[in-house]
């Protein structure tokens, strides 16, 4: 058996800097009795019913809801988001529990094709233990829409979770433990993301989902790729947000405030270019400003907290340093630009515009409460500034023009385009990107088949 090296994975407190707790990294026997625990209860799970994992399932929706108070608060602890979203975070989880507790059977159920043989049909089956490597953003709802649908499909998990947010990986452990799944169906791997190599090379692991950046995407989807595994690949964002002039001005700038600072502004959805036309980008500008100016910042423990702090010190330094350098290749300030004053690692709500295409405002994604402004002349300039970017996640425009809508609809290259709202997930929707934003889809049916075998079956 190699050695591996024992780390220290801490849980850090972003609001004031506190460490909370201390774990040790799984030593190399423990991660081996892990894999095997998934791999001897996989052979056994999978031939539970839909009906049996319902139940557990279903008792995992009701200890999210009772526990959401509890839940959000770890959240918030470890992660900095506002008390109240935590919450619902908890509770959206329940939602998805539901939903497929009450969906998986009539989604992978046989399905008939006629062909000439007596009898050919499509069979669904669970592949296997699936590895999830996930952020810390949403702490809870990244993992339950990997979860809820990879469990409900028979297959069992294995989480690799951001290392500032174990509490709350070993509490979604627990969750599923006291929902009366078998041991061993869901279990938390407490490693560092260098040890990712090792659990995926593993035979018995078979197949693997990222939600994160790029960069570990593509380590992810390579290691993969050598074991040919199945991957779903959920990454970075830099969704545009369009407001044309047919659009309602106010509900447009208030929803842009909140689809900008959703989550402390460290959501992959979150709108970060804002594409608004000439015509109406006076006011737009004005009102946006204006509101972003009046955010509510300080302790995500509040609940009249808008704002909480960023989740780690380095993300702080790293979003401080797109600015700074926007601003030196030529981008103006219109509010913000600056850490805020206090303890904990808090950034002001900050709106950029004049921003050169050098900057890294227009072409990194920016993982904080910054928002980029560009004016664009019409509906055609405005879809090729969507379009100039690496990543494809979502997009949000705002027209009440039919024609307009189509044509937004159709060549914005994106994997979801909300019209006349921010985007948001639902588990009845898949959720995905194209291009450098990943591939694959969570959520709704398409999420529930990315993890099974789709036999054909055909009888002579
Ligand atoms: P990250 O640094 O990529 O981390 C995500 C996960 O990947 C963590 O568990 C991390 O482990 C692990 N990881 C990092 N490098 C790895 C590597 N080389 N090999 C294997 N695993 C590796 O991302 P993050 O900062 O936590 O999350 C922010 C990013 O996630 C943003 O780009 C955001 O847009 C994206 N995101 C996308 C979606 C979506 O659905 N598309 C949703 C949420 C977030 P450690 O913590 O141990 O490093």
């Amino acid at each position: 058996m190699l050695k591996m090296e024992v780390v220290a994975i801490l849980s850090v407190n972003p609001a004031t800097g506190e460490t909370l707790r201390r774990f040790d990294s799984l030593g190399a026997a423990e991660l081996e009795a892990k894999i095997e625990r998934a791999a001897s209860v996989f052979r056994v799970y999978r031939r539970s019913s839909f009906a049996q994992r319902a139940t557990c399932m279903s008792r995992a929706a009701e200890i999210l809801e009772g526990g959401k108070d509890r839940f959000g608060r770890l959240m918030t602890l470890e992660m900095g988001k506002p008390v109240k979203a935590a919450r619902d975070e908890a509770a959206k989880c329940a939602w998805a529990c539901r939903y497929y507790a009450d969906c998986a059977e009539r989604m992978l159920a046989d399905e008939k094709v006629s062909t000439g043989a007596s009898l050919s049909y499509i069979r669904y089956q669970p592949i296997g233990p699936v590895l999830a490597v996930m952020p810390w953003n949403f702490p809870f709802w990244q993992v339950f829409r990997f979860a809820a649908p990879a469990l409900m499909a028979g297959n069992v998990g294995l989480l690799k979770h951001a290392s500032n947010v174990p509490q709350c990986a070993l509490a979604i452990e627990e969750v599923f433990r006291e929902a009366g799944f078998p041991d061993g169906v869901f279990q938390t791997l407490l490693i560092g993301s260098e040890e990712v190599e090792r659990v995926l090379n593993d035979p018995r692991v078979a197949a693997a989902t990222l939600t994160g950046s790029e960069p570990a995407g593509r380590s992810v989807a390579a290691v993969a790729g050598r074991q040919i595994k199945k991957t779903v690949l959920e990454l970075g964002g830099s969704d545009p947000f369009v407001v044309m002039p047919s659009a309602n001005l106010e509900t447009a700038a208030e929803t842009a405030v909140q689809a900008r600072i959703i989550n402390n502004g460290q959501s992959c959805i979150a709108a970060k270019r804002f594409i608004v036309a000439e015509s109406v980008a006076g006011e737009f500008e004005r009102r946006f400003v204006r509101a972003m100016e009046s955010i509510r910042v300080g302790d995500p423990m509040d609940e009249s907290t808008q704002l909480g702090p960023l989740a780690s010190a380095q993300i702080l330094d790293g979003l401080d340093d797109q600015v700074q350098r926007s601003v030196a290749a030529g981008a103006r300030v219109l509010t913000g630009g600056k850490r805020l004053d206090r303890a904990g690692q808090y950034y002001a709500p900050t709106v950029l515009t004049d921003i050169p295409k050098a900057a890294p405002a227009f072409s990194e994604e920016l993982f904080g409460p910054v928002a980029a402004l560009f004016r664009v002349r019409d509906a055609a300039e405005a879809i090729q500034l969507a379009n100039d970017t690496a990543f494809g996640l979502g997009a949000s425009v705002w027209t009440n023009e039919s024609a307009e809508r189509e044509r937004f609809i159709e060549e914005i290259e994106s994997g979801m385009v909300f019209v006349n709202g921010m985007v948001v997930s639902d588990p009845r929707l898949p959720f995905g990107g194209v291009k450098n934003s990943g591939y694959g889809r969570e959520l709704g049916e398409f999420g529930i088949r990315e993890f099974v075998n789709i036999k054909t079956v055909w009888i002579k």
